[in-house]
């Protein structure tokens, strides 16, 4: 099972991963990113190269 770590420090909420993922496993709520979807996420770790802010960890 995949595990999705968000560091919400580094997290401004900014959507990017939100855009890029291709199954919506994850969604802006009040401002930072949360995963809404887990079963759904393919490991294709677009939100974790794209995150401008280094905030997405994907760990298999
Ligand atoms: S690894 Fe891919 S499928 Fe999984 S949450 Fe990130 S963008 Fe979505």
């Amino acid at each position: 099972m995949v595990e999705i770590k968000i560091d919400l420090e580094k997290c401004d909420g900014d959507g990017t991963c939100v855009d890029v993922c291709p199954v919506e496993v994850l969604e802006v709520k009040d401002g930072k990113a949360v995963v809404i979807n887990l079963d759904e996420c393919l490991v294709c770790r677009a939100c974790e190269v794209q995150c401008p802010n280094n905030a997405i960890e994907i760990i298999e």
